[in-house]
């Protein structure tokens, strides 16, 4: 390939090539060489999805350098993650410790660094939602794994993002998933808007472990048969979450915001394979799903590598040797009630949603530490919605103070003895 005008090399167009042995199959060993290295923070890089990203970033290094690390509670992982990669920059919890940051500051200063482009918010509950802010206003890349900072503050974070042309890059495989299906029609680079002819989002739900257990028996569901995701490998909140559906309710508020269409373009459909990851339906009835086996490197390394799909030797693919069955169903918002409360609060909006996510944070955190029964969740993340005094266009220090009473108030009524009233 030596023969290649310099030009086209420069640019990417052609590269050296390697051939494999094998007839018209050329392998290509750095095939997007005109990507400049980015240069990436992970904001909660000790759990799942920061565990996972922290891989994706292994596999590439001649795509991605990891800059910054952050930490809620694992120091010991932090410090092995930080040695493995020489990252020097930190952020721990809340408390002290050497030679790294603390809190929210400590998060919006690795996200708005100067050393940092991109910004992996994969932090926890309603811990992401500053510093996917910061980075925002900071002009930062974003890959966004935190769908509560979306929930909680989506009128803000979502219209600055658009104002100042910041791609908030979802790593959500449902998300992900739509974002790859829209590539193409018409979307342009600096919004996520979901083009003109999009007749309906259809995110698929696993349906959880329950998704066929009677109504009679979900009240005696324990911590450990929820923490048991048929499907998917992630972490306490999200899986508890899952088998509530109350996850496919904070993802539907999640993708109003991130595609900005209305709620009533937005439908949940129950796939308990977990192999479509979600599908667009345009206006001419045709459909384009993305399809793969459920493993979240794959959209943790598209919104990474974006908007490349790069290779990665070691992830598992669909095996179509074998027979494959894909089933869909609707919803049972009876037995999930969360879905209901989730598609509630989107639509009445202002700070429902913030209301919602910190109820069902402290209904999870109750629920794992054996003060209420899984029914209690939806209890009171519906309590917490009925006593919230509406807020049309609530701003940050609204959204903030709404967050710190609803927990309050549920940790209280948590604590509280007998059954829970509902309203
Ligand atoms: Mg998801």
């Amino acid at each position: 390939m030596a023969g290649n005008p310099p030009i086209l090399r420069r640019l990417g167009y052609l590269t050296p090539l390697r051939h494999t042995g094998r007839i018209g199959r050329m392998e290509n060993p750095t095939r997007f060489p005109d990507r400049p290295l980015l240069r990436i923070a992970v904001l909660g890089s000790t759990g799942s999805i920061g565990t996972q990203t922290l891989d994706v970033i292994a596999a590439h290094p001649d795509r991605f350098h990891l800059v910054a690390l952050a930490a809620a509670r694992n120091e010991t992982l932090l410090r092995e993650q930080a040695r493995r990669f020489n990252v020097s920059l930190l952020c721990l919890g809340e408390t002290e410790a050497r030679g790294a940051l603390t809190g929210t500051d400590g998060l919006c200063e690795l996200a708005t660094h100067p050393d940092v482009d991109l910004v992996v918010v994969a932090t926890t509950g309603a811990a992401g939602w500053e510093p996917t802010l910061a980075a925002i206003r900071a002009g930062k890349h974003v890959a966004l794994a935190n769908k509560e900072a979306l929930v909680m503050a989506g009128s803000i974070i979502a219209v600055e993002a658009r104002e100042r042309g910041v791609v908030l890059r979802p790593v959500d495989s449902e998300h992900s998933a739509i974002w790859q299906c829209i590539q193409g029609e018409g979307v342009g680079d600096s919004h996520l808007t979901a083009p003109r002819g999009v007749r309906r989002l259809l995110l698929t739900a696993s349906g959880g472990p329950f998704r066929n257990t009677p109504l009679a028996e979900m009240a005696a569901v324990t911590p450990r048969q929820a923490l048991a995701h048929p499907t998917w490998t992630m972490g306490a909140k999200v899986t508890i979450d899952s088998a509530t559906l109350m996850n496919k309710g904070l993802e539907v508020i999640e993708a109003h915001w991130l595609f900005d269409v209305p709620y009533e373009k937005l439908e949940v459909v129950v796939h308990p394979q977990s192999i479509v990851h979600s599908m667009v339906e345009f206006e001419d009835g045709s459909l384009k799903a993305q399809l793969g086996v459920p493993d979240m490197r794959v959209p943790i390394q598209y919104a990474l590598g974006y908007p490349d799909h790069l290779p990665y030797g070691d992830l598992p693919r669909l095996d179509w040797e074998r027979a494959q069955t894909l089933e869909f169903q609707p919803p049972d918002v009876d037995r999930f009630p969360c879905l209901r409360l989730a598609w509630e609060a989107g639509r009445l909006g202002g700070a429902y949603p913030a209301v919602l996510s910190a109820a069902d944070e402290e209904a999870v955190c109750a629920f794992l530490a054996g003060t209420v029964g899984f029914t209690g969740i939806p209890r009171l993340v519906e309590r917490a919605l009925a006593a919230h005094q509406p807020i049309s266009q609530p701003d940050f220090e609204a959204i903030r103070l709404v967050d710190a009473e609803t927990r309050a108030h549920v940790r209280e009524w948590a604590r509280s003895p007998g059954p829970l009233p509902v309203g």
